[in-house]
């Protein structure tokens, strides 16, 4: 008993804790968390950290925000839980929230996070052809290095081979086609990457024959897969004509890029012709705090649900998703967000630190420098000409140099074969330019060091 108390919380993470990604290193000494302010953490040996990429892209206002816990503990003294199938103030409040936010015309259905979310838009996108007369539409196109969730069909939807293995068989029903990627056009044609991986899903649903295409699910800018975002609004432009014309549902997943992470309340309003049939949210959705997944879809979407035989209603139900309290949580992150000018925030930083970032370009290993809003890649490659992709063991080694000098960075592992190359820097929304300084600054000093 003695021996267990004098365990160092390492160790007994060690012993005891299963860890997401990372593969078991017998002598891993793990960072263990212990307290947060604003951007910044602190961990059991009293180390502090800027917490570069919002711990999973989602602490997007930091931590300590007083407001949203008193909201939080409000909530559970009130009334501490029930379910969706009855309802509950914050979940009706929430709901007409986001159709506010989505310009009206939007129906909620709440979830746990964000491949629940996924998983519950796959199967109203399909129940809603069924009951539309297109019984046939059941695939889902989505886009390689995208990662839409863990669960078996949010995996399925997710292209990214590494994530995959081991785990087959996958979910048929699925099909996956290149996304813009100038770094690495799949099309031979960096000018024109946008409109060619346009064509491409036209081409697929084509392919595939139009009256058995359900959806299509994308991310505004791939996030975990490497972030990814096309050279322009072209793209959204021409992926919402598509759907349109082939009866295709165009699904959004705004996980990572909702509410301010890209510099516009969702990503999508970077084009004003673009818009969702369905829209998944988590993450900054509660800003972090308490787990929450959002599927909104247009109203005209939920029309033929309102059938009166037996099996025309959504069979669906998660016993967490929508808890009156991380949907109390969800909206006391919006209203911060909205009063605090949390967008325009990041509007108004965004170019800038974009700007300096791209000062790493001339360093040997930086083949490419993206991002929009707080959203960054650095993409690292062994030759600049071939731009072969920089060992594992080395992008790592710049990850964990960046850590010991109190800066956490993310990369984007177990994605796609050797594309485990960019470094991922995603910091709260909240982050002051200071802050963002010490983030670039230490990039170049670690970056440097590695010459
Ligand atoms: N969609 C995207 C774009 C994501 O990045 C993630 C998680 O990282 C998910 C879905 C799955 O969300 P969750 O981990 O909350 O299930």
């Amino acid at each position: 008993m003695e021996a267990e108390t004098k365990k160092t919380y390492s160790e007994k993470d060690q012993a005891h804790v299963w860890h997401a990604l990372k593969p078991y290193q017998a002598d891993a000494s793990p960072l263990v968390a212990e307290s947060g302010q604003g951007a910044w953490f602190t961990d059991t040996g009293g180390k502090r950290y800027f917490d570069g990429v919002s711990g999973l892209w989602c602490l997007n206002l930091g931590h300590g925000q007083s407001e949203i816990i008193d909201a939080a503990t409000e909530q559970m003294k009130a009334l501490a839980y029930f379910p969706l199938s009855f309802g509950h103030k914050p979940a009706i409040d929430l709901a007409e929230k986001l159709d506010q936010l989505l310009g009206g015309g939007y129906r909620s259905f709440f979830a746990n996070g964000g491949s629940d979310a996924n998983e519950t838009a796959f199967k109203i996108a399909r129940q809603y052809h069924k009951q539309s007369g297109n019984p046939e539409k059941t695939k889902i196109i989505s886009r390689y290095r995208a990662y839409h969730g863990n669960s078996l069909g949010a995996l399925a939807a997710t292209a990214q081979a590494n994530r995959k293995m081991k785990y087959e068989v996958n979910v048929p029903g699925f099909i996956h086609i290149p996304p813009p990627y100038a770094y690495r056009s799949s099309f031979g044609s960096d000018a024109n990457d946008d409109l060619l991986a346009a064509e491409y899903l036209e081409q697929t649903i084509l392919w595939e024959g139009a009256e058995t295409v359900a959806a299509f699910i994308m991310e505004p800018v791939i996030s975990g897969g490497g972030v990814i975002p096309p050279q322009s609004t072209l793209y959204y432009k021409k992926v919402r004509e598509i759907c349109d014309r082939y009866n295709v549902l165009l699904i959004l997943d705004e996980v990572v890029s909702g509410f301010g992470r890209t510099g516009k309340m969702f990503g999508y309003m970077h084009e004003e012709s673009f818009y969702p049939d369905i829209i998944t949210f988590a993450k900054g959705l509660t800003a972090g705090y308490l787990p929450l997944g959002a599927t909104c879809v247009k109203e005209s979407i939920y029309e033929p649900f309102k059938e009166h035989d037996s099996t025309s209603h959504f069979r669906h139900v998660s016993t967490y998703g929508g808890h009156p309290a991380s949907c109390a949580v969800a909206l006391k992150t919006i209203e911060i967000i909205e009063r605090e000018g949390i967008v325009d925030h990041v509007a108004k930083l965004e170019e800038d630190v974009l700007r300096k970032l791209k000062q790493l370009s001339s360093h040997r290993v930086v083949g490419d420098v993206r991002g929009v809003g707080f959203l960054y890649g650095i993409e690292l490659v062994s030759n600049k000409e071939s731009k072969e992709p920089l060992d594992d063991v080395d992008v790592k080694a710049i990850v964990s140099a960046c850590q010991k000098k109190g800066l956490i960075i993310g990369k984007n592992g177990d994605t796609v074969p050797s594309g485990g190359n960019v470094l991922i820097i995603a910091p709260p929304l909240t982050s002051t330019s200071e802050e963002l300084s010490f983030l670039v600054q230490t990039l170049f000093d670690v970056l440097a060091a590695y010459e």
